[in-house]
């Protein structure tokens, strides 16, 4: 699937991916000449010349399109009517820290840490974590760094944390509930996370929060854990904001009641969309399923973000619905307070922000939310996104 975990790493460090293709893959030699299209999701074996001419093309436009975005880099993604929205990266890996800041992230939204521990195969120490996080948090200087808490399980596991495989591994020993079940191993990154802070500012976010309870146990234990730093006299950073990925149909359903009880939340819409609507991110033979703009998910999200603003809490989303250019003006209409996606899709997003006014965002909104299918909405959308781009040809036209 799109979503899955193996496509977010592909997109995040920028190689050219195409998933779910089956046997197709497997059938190929080293010596196949192949045209890999990452953005319609094709893998063309044995292109012919045309072909060939066209991918090239469509390369070196993509690259001038990325260059003509690039004075937008230190502009803010504020809407000609001065609504502003955060753009903010999300990172898997140190490495991605360079692309985050040369797309203009103004920090970085969700940090998988889950990477750090597939990497080593053995469970790093507190001094460990705290000197990759201080070295990220240190380079974002002062923009917030988000740390999600470990989030194993589900497509990401693991059998030297023991988290194996299970038959229905989503809706498993996953993200919090790993967690809660490892308290040492939460502690200790609670623990690194907070110390990392005394290097800039940052943030603490808790995966696959299904209910209050979790939240409370969660905060429980960083509550123990910046009682020993207390006491040992270790260097940390107080009062780090605490909030919550929304990505269960429960947590969207008792919004209201979380909201009092955290600082933020972040909508992840990659979970969001796999549970809401009964589709395994991972099986391609269900990724037909993947709707972005399902009235239920519309609505999941609508009423995550009146919960958090009725308890006046920031309500961000890091999932890759966020990615997606002509979901822009969507998302805007529903009033997040900040997008967080892999670095290189951040100027092509505040683009579409810089020049969409609120009202008329308010409107896409209200037109895809009336749209009683998935598929009529994304036809509506389609529709508008013509028109609009027409009528911005014949503004340039008429400029020059
Ligand atoms: C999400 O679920 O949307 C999300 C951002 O988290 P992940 O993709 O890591 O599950
Ligand atoms: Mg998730």
């Amino acid at each position: 699937g799109n979503t899955s975990h193996v496509a977010i790493l592909a997109r995040s460090l920028g190689v050219p991916a195409v998933v779910g293709l089956g046997g197709a893959a497997v059938a190929l030699t080293d010596e196949d000449v192949v045209a890999l299209d990452g953005t319609d999701g094709l893998l063309v074996v044995g292109p012919d010349q045309e072909t060939i001419e066209k991918y090239n093309l469509l390369t070196r436009q993509q690259v001038k399109t990325h260059q003509k975005l690039e004075h937008h880099k230190d502009l803010p993604a504020e809407t000609p009517d001065g609504h502003r929205v955060a753009m903010l990266a999300n990172i898997e890996l140190p490495v991605e820290v360079e692309e985050a800041l040369a797309r203009g992230a103004e920090g970085i939204g969700l940090l998988r840490t889950e990477y750090l521990f597939f990497q080593h195969h053995t469970i790093p120490t507190e001094d460990e974590q705290v000197k990759v996080f201080t070295e990220i948090v240190r380079r974002m200087k002062d923009r917030p760094v988000t740390f999600r808490t470990l989030d194993v399980g589900g497509d990401k596991v693991s059998d030297y944390l023991g988290a194996k495989r299970e038959y229905n591994p989503f809706l498993g020993w996953r993200g919090i509930r790993f967690s809660l079940a490892n308290l040492p191993l939460f502690k200790t990154q609670i623990k690194a996370i907070c110390r990392a802070g005394a290097a800039g500012r940052v943030q603490l976010m808790f995966p696959m929060i299904t209910g209050l309870q979790e939240l409370r146990q969660a905060r429980e234990i960083l509550g123990e854990a910046v009682a020993e730093l207390e006491r040992d006299g270790v260097e940390y950073a107080r009062d780090i904001p605490v909030g919550i990925m929304v990505e269960t149909p429960s947590a969207v359903l008792a919004a209201d009641l979380l909201a009092d009880e955290c600082d933020f939340f972040s909508i992840g819409t990659n979970d969001l969309i796999q549970y809401t609507l009964a589709m395994d991110r991972g099986n391609s033979r269900v990724s037909y399923l993947y709707k972005p703009l399902h009235p239920a998910v519309l609505r999941s999200i609508h009423q995550t973000v009146e919960a958090g603003h009725a308890a006046g809490i920031h309500v961000g989303l890091c999932g890759e619905m966020g990615s997606e250019t002509r979901l822009a003006e969507v998302l805007l209409g529903l009033g997040l307070d900040e997008i967080s996606t892999h670095g290189a899709a951040l100027p092509k997003i505040k683009q579409v922000i810089r020049w969409t006014g609120m009202e008329e965002a308010r409107r896409v909104r209200d037109e895809v939310m009336s749209a009683r299918t998935a598929d009529e909405a994304d036809r509506w959308l389609a529709a508008y996104i013509a028109g609009r781009k027409q009528k911005r040809e014949a503004e340039g036209k008429r400029a020059t």
